[in-house]
Protein backbone atom coordinates (compact mmCIF):
# COMPACT_ATOMS: atom_id res chain seq x y z
CA UNK A 1 0.00 0.00 0.00
CA UNK A 2 1.54 3.09 -1.03
CA UNK A 3 1.98 5.86 1.57
CA UNK A 4 0.10 8.11 -0.43
CA UNK A 5 -3.03 5.75 -0.32
CA UNK A 6 -2.30 5.72 3.60
CA UNK A 7 -2.08 9.39 3.76
CA UNK A 8 -5.53 9.82 2.21
CA UNK A 9 -7.22 7.66 4.50
CA UNK A 10 -5.95 9.37 7.37
CA UNK A 11 -6.39 12.70 6.25
CA UNK A 12 -10.20 11.68 6.32
CA UNK A 13 -10.55 10.40 9.76
CA UNK A 14 -11.48 11.73 13.05
CA UNK A 15 -11.04 9.63 16.30
CA UNK A 16 -12.86 11.28 19.02
CA UNK A 17 -14.38 9.82 22.56
CA UNK A 18 -17.82 11.77 24.11
CA UNK A 19 -16.52 12.41 27.74
CA UNK A 20 -19.64 13.05 30.27
CA UNK A 21 -21.14 12.36 33.91
CA UNK A 22 -23.69 9.48 33.58
CA UNK A 23 -27.23 10.39 31.99
CA UNK A 24 -26.07 13.70 30.26
CA UNK A 25 -27.29 12.13 27.41
CA UNK A 26 -24.20 9.96 25.68
CA UNK A 27 -25.90 7.08 25.26
CA UNK A 28 -28.36 9.19 23.24
CA UNK A 29 -25.94 11.31 21.16
CA UNK A 30 -24.14 8.14 20.21
CA UNK A 31 -27.36 7.21 18.72
CA UNK A 32 -28.22 9.76 17.08
CA UNK A 33 -24.61 10.54 15.71
CA UNK A 34 -24.98 7.01 14.24
CA UNK A 35 -28.25 8.56 12.75
CA UNK A 36 -26.69 11.03 11.17
CA UNK A 37 -23.97 9.37 9.90
CA UNK A 38 -23.55 5.97 8.08
CA UNK A 39 -22.19 3.27 10.67
CA UNK A 40 -19.85 0.95 8.71
CA UNK A 41 -18.48 -1.08 12.16
CA UNK A 42 -18.24 -1.75 15.84
CA UNK A 43 -14.86 -2.41 16.81
CA UNK A 44 -14.55 -6.17 15.11
CA UNK A 45 -12.14 -8.55 16.66
CA UNK A 46 -9.35 -10.52 15.18
CA UNK A 47 -8.21 -13.91 16.56
CA UNK A 48 -4.61 -14.53 18.09
CA UNK A 49 -3.26 -17.98 17.74
CA UNK A 50 -5.60 -20.78 18.27
CA UNK A 51 -8.69 -18.31 18.61
CA UNK A 52 -12.25 -19.66 18.69
CA UNK A 53 -15.05 -18.06 17.02
CA UNK A 54 -17.30 -18.64 19.79
CA UNK A 55 -15.14 -16.08 21.70
CA UNK A 56 -16.62 -13.64 20.35
CA UNK A 57 -20.24 -14.50 19.97
CA UNK A 58 -20.08 -15.23 23.16
CA UNK A 59 -18.92 -11.67 24.06
CA UNK A 60 -21.52 -10.85 21.15
CA UNK A 61 -24.35 -11.91 23.33
CA UNK A 62 -23.31 -9.89 25.89
CA UNK A 63 -23.44 -6.65 24.04
CA UNK A 64 -26.59 -7.70 22.43
CA UNK A 65 -28.29 -7.85 25.85
CA UNK A 66 -26.73 -4.90 26.76
CA UNK A 67 -27.84 -3.19 23.96
CA UNK A 68 -25.23 -3.14 21.17
CA UNK A 69 -25.64 0.15 19.63
CA UNK A 70 -24.16 1.79 22.47
CA UNK A 71 -22.12 -0.60 24.51
CA UNK A 72 -19.17 -1.26 21.96
CA UNK A 73 -15.79 0.07 22.57
CA UNK A 74 -15.61 1.63 18.97
CA UNK A 75 -18.07 2.37 16.69
CA UNK A 76 -17.45 3.45 13.27
CA UNK A 77 -19.25 5.96 10.84
CA UNK A 78 -18.64 7.51 7.95
CA UNK A 79 -19.81 11.62 7.30
CA UNK A 80 -20.00 13.72 4.46
CA UNK A 81 -20.19 17.36 5.88
CA UNK A 82 -23.15 19.25 4.28
CA UNK A 83 -24.67 16.84 1.56
CA UNK A 84 -24.73 13.29 3.49
CA UNK A 85 -25.50 12.19 0.38
CA UNK A 86 -22.20 13.12 -1.37
CA UNK A 87 -20.48 9.74 -1.90
CA UNK A 88 -16.52 10.56 -2.98
CA UNK A 89 -14.62 9.98 0.16
CA UNK A 90 -16.64 10.72 2.86
CA UNK A 91 -15.04 11.17 6.13
CA UNK A 92 -14.55 8.17 8.74
CA UNK A 93 -15.02 8.65 12.39
CA UNK A 94 -14.37 6.78 14.88
CA UNK A 95 -15.98 6.75 18.59
CA UNK A 96 -14.23 5.14 20.89
CA UNK A 97 -16.59 4.27 24.12
CA UNK A 98 -15.38 5.67 27.66
CA UNK A 99 -17.36 3.27 29.73
CA UNK A 100 -18.98 5.02 32.60
CA UNK A 101 -21.79 4.61 35.42
CA UNK A 102 -20.62 1.80 37.54
CA UNK A 103 -18.05 0.27 35.21
CA UNK A 104 -15.77 3.50 35.45
CA UNK A 105 -12.64 2.38 35.74
CA UNK A 106 -9.20 3.21 34.66
CA UNK A 107 -10.37 1.93 30.80
CA UNK A 108 -12.27 5.18 31.17
CA UNK A 109 -9.48 7.31 31.80
CA UNK A 110 -6.84 5.00 29.36
CA UNK A 111 -9.61 5.60 25.91
CA UNK A 112 -8.75 8.58 26.44
CA UNK A 113 -4.80 7.65 24.98
CA UNK A 114 -6.43 6.69 22.09
CA UNK A 115 -8.46 9.55 20.56
CA UNK A 116 -7.20 12.82 19.23
CA UNK A 117 -10.30 14.74 20.21
CA UNK A 118 -12.90 14.51 22.81
CA UNK A 119 -16.91 15.82 22.66
CA UNK A 120 -17.53 17.41 26.47
CA UNK A 121 -21.50 16.66 26.54
CA UNK A 122 -22.76 18.57 29.18
CA UNK A 123 -26.63 18.67 30.67
CA UNK A 124 -27.67 22.30 30.28
CA UNK A 125 -29.43 22.28 33.54
CA UNK A 126 -26.35 20.93 35.51
CA UNK A 127 -23.51 22.38 33.79
CA UNK A 128 -20.21 20.59 34.66
CA UNK A 129 -20.41 17.43 37.05
CA UNK A 130 -18.23 15.76 39.24
CA UNK A 131 -17.13 12.83 36.57
CA UNK A 132 -16.94 15.29 33.45
CA UNK A 133 -14.53 17.58 35.59
CA UNK A 134 -11.97 14.25 35.94
CA UNK A 135 -12.58 13.15 32.27
CA UNK A 136 -11.38 16.59 31.50
CA UNK A 137 -8.44 16.78 33.64
CA UNK A 138 -6.68 13.64 31.54
CA UNK A 139 -7.52 15.65 28.59
CA UNK A 140 -6.18 18.78 29.60
CA UNK A 141 -3.03 16.39 30.97
CA UNK A 142 -2.54 14.74 27.62
CA UNK A 143 -3.42 17.97 25.28
CA UNK A 144 -6.22 16.63 23.75
CA UNK A 145 -8.69 19.26 21.97
CA UNK A 146 -11.95 19.56 23.39
CA UNK A 147 -15.12 20.90 22.26
CA UNK A 148 -17.80 21.52 24.27
CA UNK A 149 -21.76 20.22 23.52
CA UNK A 150 -24.92 21.84 25.48
CA UNK A 151 -27.24 18.35 25.76
CA UNK A 152 -30.87 18.79 26.57
CA UNK A 153 -31.35 22.08 25.34
CA UNK A 154 -35.27 21.24 24.43
CA UNK A 155 -35.79 21.07 28.68
CA UNK A 156 -35.56 24.19 31.09
CA UNK A 157 -32.36 24.84 32.04
CA UNK A 158 -29.25 27.68 32.50
CA UNK A 159 -28.67 30.16 29.69
CA UNK A 160 -25.74 30.36 27.50
CA UNK A 161 -23.88 32.61 29.12
CA UNK A 162 -23.98 31.33 32.86
CA UNK A 163 -22.62 27.99 30.92
CA UNK A 164 -19.90 29.76 29.71
CA UNK A 165 -19.46 31.48 32.37
CA UNK A 166 -19.25 27.84 34.59
CA UNK A 167 -16.74 26.99 32.33
CA UNK A 168 -14.25 29.55 32.02
CA UNK A 169 -14.25 30.16 35.28
CA UNK A 170 -14.15 26.43 37.00
CA UNK A 171 -11.83 25.04 34.58
CA UNK A 172 -10.19 27.80 32.48
CA UNK A 173 -11.45 26.80 29.36
CA UNK A 174 -13.13 29.44 26.97
CA UNK A 175 -16.07 28.25 25.18
CA UNK A 176 -15.89 29.67 21.94
CA UNK A 177 -19.70 29.23 20.15
CA UNK A 178 -20.34 28.47 16.63
CA UNK A 179 -23.90 28.29 17.19
CA UNK A 180 -25.96 30.39 19.34
CA UNK A 181 -29.02 28.48 20.51
CA UNK A 182 -32.57 30.64 19.21
CA UNK A 183 -34.79 30.09 22.29
CA UNK A 184 -33.76 29.96 25.40
CA UNK A 185 -33.47 26.28 27.49
CA UNK A 186 -36.83 24.40 26.86
CA UNK A 187 -37.83 26.27 23.77
CA UNK A 188 -35.33 24.91 21.52
CA UNK A 189 -36.10 26.79 17.70
CA UNK A 190 -32.92 26.30 15.87
CA UNK A 191 -29.99 27.99 15.62
CA UNK A 192 -27.56 31.32 14.97
CA UNK A 193 -24.70 30.27 13.11
CA UNK A 194 -22.18 32.57 13.89
CA UNK A 195 -20.12 32.68 11.06
CA UNK A 196 -22.65 33.11 8.28
CA UNK A 197 -25.24 35.30 10.39
CA UNK A 198 -27.84 32.63 9.12
CA UNK A 199 -30.55 31.05 11.22
CA UNK A 200 -31.13 27.24 11.17
CA UNK A 201 -34.49 26.54 11.81
CA UNK A 202 -35.06 22.68 13.10
CA UNK A 203 -38.38 20.75 12.69
CA UNK A 204 -39.34 18.40 15.37
CA UNK A 205 -40.00 14.91 13.89
CA UNK A 206 -42.38 12.29 15.63
CA UNK A 207 -40.27 10.91 19.33
CA UNK A 208 -37.03 12.37 17.69
CA UNK A 209 -36.98 8.93 15.48
CA UNK A 210 -35.82 10.90 12.69
CA UNK A 211 -33.14 13.71 11.13
CA UNK A 212 -34.86 17.04 12.12
CA UNK A 213 -35.43 19.15 8.74
CA UNK A 214 -33.80 21.71 8.96
CA UNK A 215 -34.79 25.09 7.29
CA UNK A 216 -31.61 27.82 6.47
CA UNK A 217 -33.43 31.33 6.51
CA UNK A 218 -31.85 34.77 6.25
CA UNK A 219 -31.23 37.24 9.41
CA UNK A 220 -33.98 39.42 8.10
CA UNK A 221 -36.47 35.99 7.44
CA UNK A 222 -35.34 34.54 11.04
CA UNK A 223 -36.15 38.02 12.60
CA UNK A 224 -39.64 37.83 10.73
CA UNK A 225 -40.39 34.39 11.94
CA UNK A 226 -38.92 34.47 15.62
CA UNK A 227 -38.96 38.26 16.93
CA UNK A 228 -37.25 38.39 20.38
CA UNK A 229 -35.75 34.82 20.42
CA UNK A 230 -33.70 36.10 17.14
CA UNK A 231 -33.13 39.71 18.86
CA UNK A 232 -31.57 38.15 22.17
CA UNK A 233 -29.35 35.05 20.07
CA UNK A 234 -27.99 38.32 18.25
CA UNK A 235 -27.02 40.48 21.22
CA UNK A 236 -25.40 37.41 22.32
CA UNK A 237 -23.34 36.70 19.51
CA UNK A 238 -22.24 40.24 19.05
CA UNK A 239 -21.70 40.01 23.10
CA UNK A 240 -19.37 36.89 22.32
CA UNK A 241 -17.60 38.69 19.66
CA UNK A 242 -16.94 41.60 21.68
CA UNK A 243 -15.47 39.61 24.40
CA UNK A 244 -13.08 38.25 22.01
CA UNK A 245 -15.25 34.02 21.86
CA UNK A 246 -14.89 33.51 18.58
CA UNK A 247 -13.46 29.86 17.28
CA UNK A 248 -9.83 30.08 16.47
CA UNK A 249 -8.30 26.71 15.32
CA UNK A 250 -4.60 26.96 17.27
CA UNK A 251 -6.67 28.12 20.78
CA UNK A 252 -8.35 25.21 20.25
CA UNK A 253 -5.82 22.41 19.15
CA UNK A 254 -3.73 24.05 21.96
CA UNK A 255 -6.42 23.17 24.92
CA UNK A 256 -7.14 27.04 25.38
CA UNK A 257 -10.67 27.62 23.51
CA UNK A 258 -13.78 25.41 23.35
CA UNK A 259 -16.46 25.56 19.88
CA UNK A 260 -19.54 25.34 21.46
CA UNK A 261 -22.77 23.56 20.45
CA UNK A 262 -26.24 23.58 21.60
CA UNK A 263 -27.49 20.08 21.19
CA UNK A 264 -30.94 17.65 21.73
CA UNK A 265 -29.68 14.36 21.09
CA UNK A 266 -33.04 13.53 21.87
CA UNK A 267 -34.65 15.89 18.77
CA UNK A 268 -31.53 15.26 16.94
CA UNK A 269 -31.43 19.58 17.43
CA UNK A 270 -27.51 20.49 16.32
CA UNK A 271 -26.07 16.84 16.16
CA UNK A 272 -25.22 17.46 12.38
CA UNK A 273 -23.40 20.68 13.54
CA UNK A 274 -21.75 18.32 15.95
CA UNK A 275 -20.49 16.26 13.18
CA UNK A 276 -19.71 19.11 11.16
CA UNK A 277 -17.38 20.36 13.73
CA UNK A 278 -15.42 16.93 14.51
CA UNK A 279 -14.91 17.00 10.59
CA UNK A 280 -13.53 20.77 10.42
CA UNK A 281 -11.90 21.29 13.64
CA UNK A 282 -10.68 17.79 15.58
CA UNK A 283 -7.30 16.92 13.96
CA UNK A 284 -6.63 14.09 11.87
CA UNK A 285 -4.56 11.17 13.71
CA UNK A 286 -1.02 11.88 13.69
CA UNK A 287 2.18 9.82 14.39
CA UNK A 288 3.98 9.38 17.34
CA UNK A 289 6.94 9.49 19.30
CA UNK A 290 8.77 6.01 20.19
CA UNK A 291 10.05 5.82 23.82
CA UNK A 292 13.07 6.30 22.79
CA UNK A 293 11.78 9.96 21.10
CA UNK A 294 11.79 8.31 17.47
CA UNK A 295 9.06 9.92 15.51
CA UNK A 296 7.08 7.46 13.51
CA UNK A 297 5.03 8.51 11.24
CA UNK A 298 1.12 7.71 10.11
CA UNK A 299 2.49 6.86 6.78
CA UNK A 300 5.36 4.14 8.32
CA UNK A 301 4.51 0.46 8.64
CA UNK A 302 2.25 -0.70 10.40
CA UNK A 303 2.48 -0.01 14.74
CA UNK A 304 -0.49 0.15 17.05
CA UNK A 305 -1.45 0.77 20.88
CA UNK A 306 -3.37 -1.91 23.25
CA UNK A 307 -5.37 0.76 25.36
CA UNK A 308 -7.85 -1.72 26.61
CA UNK A 309 -7.73 -5.55 27.70
CA UNK A 310 -11.40 -7.04 28.93
CA UNK A 311 -11.15 -10.30 30.14
CA UNK A 312 -13.92 -12.74 28.76
CA UNK A 313 -16.61 -13.33 30.90
CA UNK A 314 -16.54 -17.45 29.55
CA UNK A 315 -14.84 -18.81 33.03
CA UNK A 316 -13.78 -22.00 31.81
CA UNK A 317 -11.07 -20.18 29.09
CA UNK A 318 -9.33 -17.35 30.20
CA UNK A 319 -10.23 -15.22 27.08
CA UNK A 320 -8.34 -11.69 26.39
CA UNK A 321 -10.01 -9.19 24.23
CA UNK A 322 -7.47 -6.55 23.45
CA UNK A 323 -8.24 -3.30 21.48
CA UNK A 324 -5.81 -1.25 19.84
CA UNK A 325 -5.84 1.98 17.84
CA UNK A 326 -3.37 1.69 15.04
CA UNK A 327 -1.14 4.79 14.54
CA UNK A 328 0.75 3.89 11.95
CA UNK A 329 0.33 1.85 8.39
CA UNK A 330 -1.89 -0.62 7.06
CA UNK A 331 -3.55 -3.17 8.91
CA UNK A 332 -4.15 -5.90 6.87
CA UNK A 333 -6.11 -8.95 8.21
CA UNK A 334 -3.90 -12.39 8.51
CA UNK A 335 -1.06 -10.29 9.14
CA UNK A 336 1.67 -11.49 11.71
CA UNK A 337 2.91 -8.41 14.13
CA UNK A 338 5.25 -8.03 17.00
CA UNK A 339 4.50 -7.76 20.59
CA UNK A 340 7.02 -4.91 21.58
CA UNK A 341 7.36 -5.94 24.92
CA UNK A 342 7.81 -9.94 24.56
CA UNK A 343 9.15 -9.57 20.86
CA UNK A 344 7.29 -12.55 20.22
CA UNK A 345 4.94 -12.83 16.90
CA UNK A 346 1.10 -12.15 17.12
CA UNK A 347 -1.40 -13.45 14.25
CA UNK A 348 -3.77 -11.71 13.28
CA UNK A 349 -5.86 -14.61 11.19
CA UNK A 350 -9.37 -13.43 11.25
CA UNK A 351 -10.29 -10.56 11.27
CA UNK A 352 -13.78 -9.30 11.88
CA UNK A 353 -15.67 -6.65 11.56
CA UNK A 354 -18.80 -6.66 13.46
CA UNK A 355 -21.87 -4.83 12.72
CA UNK A 356 -25.19 -5.77 14.68
CA UNK A 357 -26.11 -9.12 14.67
CA UNK A 358 -24.14 -9.66 11.42
CA UNK A 359 -20.43 -10.04 10.89
CA UNK A 360 -18.55 -9.23 7.94
CA UNK A 361 -14.64 -9.68 7.74
CA UNK A 362 -12.29 -6.40 7.92
CA UNK A 363 -10.12 -6.48 5.75
CA UNK A 364 -7.92 -3.69 6.40
CA UNK A 365 -7.98 -0.65 8.96
CA UNK A 366 -5.60 2.32 9.07
CA UNK A 367 -4.41 5.03 11.27
CA UNK A 368 -7.03 6.37 14.25
CA UNK A 369 -9.05 3.25 13.62
CA UNK A 370 -9.74 0.85 16.69
CA UNK A 371 -9.61 -2.89 15.62
CA UNK A 372 -10.44 -5.63 18.64
CA UNK A 373 -7.77 -8.86 19.03
CA UNK A 374 -8.91 -11.88 20.43
CA UNK A 375 -7.31 -14.05 22.74
CA UNK A 376 -4.72 -11.77 22.98
CA UNK A 377 -3.33 -13.67 26.02
CA UNK A 378 0.17 -11.61 26.18
CA UNK A 379 -1.46 -8.53 25.63
CA UNK A 380 -1.80 -5.27 28.73
CA UNK A 381 -2.72 -1.72 28.16
CA UNK A 382 -0.31 -0.04 26.68
CA UNK A 383 2.01 -2.65 24.94
CA UNK A 384 2.57 -2.06 21.50
CA UNK A 385 2.69 -3.87 18.09
CA UNK A 386 4.41 -3.40 14.83
CA UNK A 387 5.90 -4.29 11.60
CA UNK A 388 9.47 -4.07 11.36
CA UNK A 389 11.37 -1.98 11.96
CA UNK A 390 10.52 -1.71 15.60
CA UNK A 391 8.90 0.31 17.96
CA UNK A 392 8.03 0.32 21.12
CA UNK A 393 5.31 3.40 22.34
CA UNK A 394 5.86 4.84 26.47
CA UNK A 395 3.63 3.02 28.74
CA UNK A 396 0.23 4.24 29.67
CA UNK A 397 0.65 6.37 33.02
CA UNK A 398 -1.76 5.07 35.67
CA UNK A 399 -4.79 7.68 36.92
CA UNK A 400 -5.04 8.76 40.21
CA UNK A 401 -6.83 5.84 42.07
CA UNK A 402 -9.29 6.91 44.70
CA UNK A 403 -10.69 3.80 45.91
CA UNK A 404 -8.66 1.57 48.10
CA UNK A 405 -8.66 -2.02 49.28
CA UNK A 406 -7.17 -4.86 51.35
CA UNK A 407 -6.93 -8.20 49.55
CA UNK A 408 -6.41 -10.93 51.51
CA UNK A 409 -6.57 -15.03 50.76
CA UNK A 410 -8.87 -17.30 52.57
CA UNK A 411 -7.59 -20.64 52.35
CA UNK A 412 -3.37 -20.62 53.46
CA UNK A 413 -2.13 -23.60 51.11
CA UNK A 414 -3.35 -21.06 48.04
CA UNK A 415 -0.57 -18.75 48.43
CA UNK A 416 1.41 -19.63 45.80
CA UNK A 417 -1.55 -19.34 43.26
CA UNK A 418 -2.73 -15.96 45.05
CA UNK A 419 0.18 -13.98 44.65
CA UNK A 420 0.54 -15.11 40.73
CA UNK A 421 -3.28 -14.02 40.47
CA UNK A 422 -2.40 -10.80 41.71
CA UNK A 423 0.58 -10.33 39.58
CA UNK A 424 -2.10 -10.75 37.02
CA UNK A 425 -4.14 -8.87 37.16
CA UNK A 426 -1.51 -6.16 38.15
CA UNK A 427 0.14 -6.57 35.14
CA UNK A 428 -3.12 -6.63 33.01
CA UNK A 429 -4.00 -3.00 34.53
CA UNK A 430 -7.00 -4.20 36.46
CA UNK A 431 -5.97 -2.62 39.34
CA UNK A 432 -2.86 -1.01 40.96
CA UNK A 433 -1.27 -3.26 43.46
CA UNK A 434 0.14 -1.57 46.36
CA UNK A 435 2.38 -2.98 48.96
CA UNK A 436 4.47 -2.24 52.83
CA UNK A 437 6.24 -4.10 55.12
CA UNK A 438 4.21 -4.14 57.67
CA UNK A 439 1.45 -5.68 55.60
CA UNK A 440 3.48 -7.88 53.73
CA UNK A 441 3.19 -9.99 50.87
CA UNK A 442 -0.12 -11.69 52.09
CA UNK A 443 -2.31 -8.55 52.02
CA UNK A 444 -1.67 -6.08 49.11
CA UNK A 445 -3.75 -3.01 49.03
CA UNK A 446 -5.38 -2.48 45.65
CA UNK A 447 -6.42 0.42 43.96
CA UNK A 448 -8.70 1.76 41.53
CA UNK A 449 -10.21 4.34 39.74
CA UNK A 450 -13.43 3.04 40.21
CA UNK A 451 -15.10 0.29 43.27
CA UNK A 452 -16.65 -2.18 40.46
CA UNK A 453 -12.63 -3.08 40.06
CA UNK A 454 -12.32 -4.79 43.18
CA UNK A 455 -15.67 -7.15 42.24
CA UNK A 456 -14.06 -7.52 38.83
CA UNK A 457 -10.67 -8.99 40.48
CA UNK A 458 -12.54 -11.15 43.14
CA UNK A 459 -14.57 -12.90 40.46
CA UNK A 460 -11.57 -13.18 38.16
CA UNK A 461 -9.56 -14.89 40.73
CA UNK A 462 -11.63 -17.29 41.86
CA UNK A 463 -12.90 -18.32 38.02
CA UNK A 464 -9.10 -18.00 36.87
CA UNK A 465 -7.33 -19.42 39.57
CA UNK A 466 -9.42 -21.01 42.05
CA UNK A 467 -8.69 -19.17 45.20
CA UNK A 468 -11.08 -17.57 47.42
CA UNK A 469 -10.11 -13.78 48.25
CA UNK A 470 -11.76 -11.45 50.47
CA UNK A 471 -11.68 -7.68 49.32
CA UNK A 472 -11.97 -5.20 52.71
CA UNK A 473 -12.62 -1.62 52.26
CA UNK A 474 -9.92 0.82 53.78
CA UNK A 475 -10.55 4.23 54.87
CA UNK A 476 -8.44 6.08 52.39
CA UNK A 477 -9.86 8.16 49.65
CA UNK A 478 -7.00 10.03 48.05
CA UNK A 479 -3.21 9.69 47.48
CA UNK A 480 -0.27 11.48 46.59
CA UNK A 481 3.17 10.35 44.70
CA UNK A 482 6.01 11.17 47.40
CA UNK A 483 9.43 9.96 47.75
CA UNK A 484 11.60 7.64 50.14
CA UNK A 485 12.71 10.99 52.08
CA UNK A 486 9.15 11.89 52.93
CA UNK A 487 8.24 8.31 53.65
CA UNK A 488 9.26 7.93 57.56
CA UNK A 489 7.55 11.25 58.68
CA UNK A 490 4.48 10.65 56.63
CA UNK A 491 4.25 7.05 57.66
CA UNK A 492 4.61 8.85 61.09
CA UNK A 493 1.13 10.51 60.32
CA UNK A 494 -2.43 9.76 61.94
CA UNK A 495 -4.81 8.50 58.71
CA UNK A 496 -1.54 8.29 56.52
CA UNK A 497 0.17 5.25 54.74
CA UNK A 498 2.84 4.97 52.49
CA UNK A 499 3.18 1.83 49.76
CA UNK A 500 5.19 0.92 46.98
CA UNK A 501 3.17 0.62 43.49
CA UNK A 502 4.31 -1.95 41.49
CA UNK A 503 6.03 0.50 38.93
CA UNK A 504 8.24 1.66 41.82
CA UNK A 505 6.49 4.69 42.65
CA UNK A 506 6.06 5.38 46.59
CA UNK A 507 2.64 6.32 47.10
CA UNK A 508 1.26 8.19 50.28
CA UNK A 509 -2.56 7.57 51.33
CA UNK A 510 -4.65 9.44 52.90
CA UNK A 511 -8.02 9.56 54.60
CA UNK A 512 -9.57 12.41 53.25
CA UNK A 513 -8.64 15.62 51.89
CA UNK A 514 -8.82 17.55 55.02
CA UNK A 515 -5.77 15.49 56.69
CA UNK A 516 -3.84 15.59 53.53
CA UNK A 517 -4.24 19.96 53.84
CA UNK A 518 -3.50 19.96 57.42
CA UNK A 519 -0.01 17.37 56.70
CA UNK A 520 0.83 19.84 53.98
CA UNK A 521 0.54 22.75 56.10
CA UNK A 522 2.40 21.61 59.00
CA UNK A 523 5.19 19.94 57.38
CA UNK A 524 5.57 21.87 53.83
CA UNK A 525 8.91 20.18 53.04
CA UNK A 526 7.17 16.99 52.72
CA UNK A 527 6.91 16.17 48.80
CA UNK A 528 3.32 15.19 47.81
CA UNK A 529 2.72 15.38 44.59
CA UNK A 530 -1.05 14.97 42.80
CA UNK A 531 -1.04 12.19 40.37
CA UNK A 532 -3.41 12.79 37.79
CA UNK A 533 -1.47 10.75 35.49
CA UNK A 534 2.19 9.63 36.01
CA UNK A 535 3.38 11.91 33.05
P1 LIG B 1 -26.00 8.61 29.39
O1 LIG B 1 -26.09 8.06 30.75
O2 LIG B 1 -25.11 9.80 29.33
O3 LIG B 1 -25.68 7.60 28.33
O4 LIG B 1 -27.45 9.23 29.07
P2 LIG B 1 -28.64 8.66 28.19
O5 LIG B 1 -28.36 8.87 26.75
O6 LIG B 1 -29.00 7.30 28.65
O7 LIG B 1 -29.76 9.73 28.61
C1 LIG B 1 -30.20 9.87 29.94
C2 LIG B 1 -31.63 10.35 29.93
O8 LIG B 1 -31.70 11.65 29.35
C3 LIG B 1 -32.54 9.47 29.09
O9 LIG B 1 -33.78 9.41 29.72
C4 LIG B 1 -32.63 10.21 27.77
O10 LIG B 1 -33.83 9.97 27.09
C5 LIG B 1 -32.55 11.66 28.23
N1 LIG B 1 -31.98 12.53 27.20
C6 LIG B 1 -30.82 12.38 26.52
N2 LIG B 1 -30.64 13.40 25.68
C7 LIG B 1 -31.70 14.22 25.82
C8 LIG B 1 -32.08 15.46 25.22
O11 LIG B 1 -31.41 16.03 24.37
N3 LIG B 1 -33.25 16.01 25.67
C9 LIG B 1 -34.03 15.43 26.62
N4 LIG B 1 -35.15 16.04 26.98
N5 LIG B 1 -33.70 14.28 27.19
C10 LIG B 1 -32.55 13.67 26.81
Amino acid sequence: MSSEVIAREVKRRRTFAIISHPDAGKSTMTEALALHARMISEAGAVHGKGGRRSTVSDWMEMEKARGISVSSTALQFSYSPGDADAADAPNVINLVDTPGHSDFSEDTYRVLTAVDAAVMLIDAAKGLEPQTLKLFQVCRHRGIPVITVVNKWDRPGRTPLELIDEISERIGLIPTPLYVPVGIAGDYRGLLDRRTGDYIHFERTAGGAKIAPEELLTADQAAEREGDAWVAAREESELLAELGQDHDQEMFLAGQTSPMIFTSAMLNFGVRQLLDALVEFAPPPRGRESIDGVERAVTDPFSAVVFKVQAGMDTSHRDRLAYMRIVSGEFERGMVVTHAQTGKPFATKYAQAVFGRDRSTVDTAFPGDVVGLVNAMALAPGDTLYIDPRIQYPPIPSFAPEHFSSLRVTTADKYKQFRKAVDQMDAEGVVQVLRNDVRGDASPVLAAVGPMQFEVVTARIKAEFNVDTIIEPLGYSLARRTDEQSAPELNRQRGVEVFTRSDGAILALFSDKWRLQYIEKEHPDLLLEPLVAAA
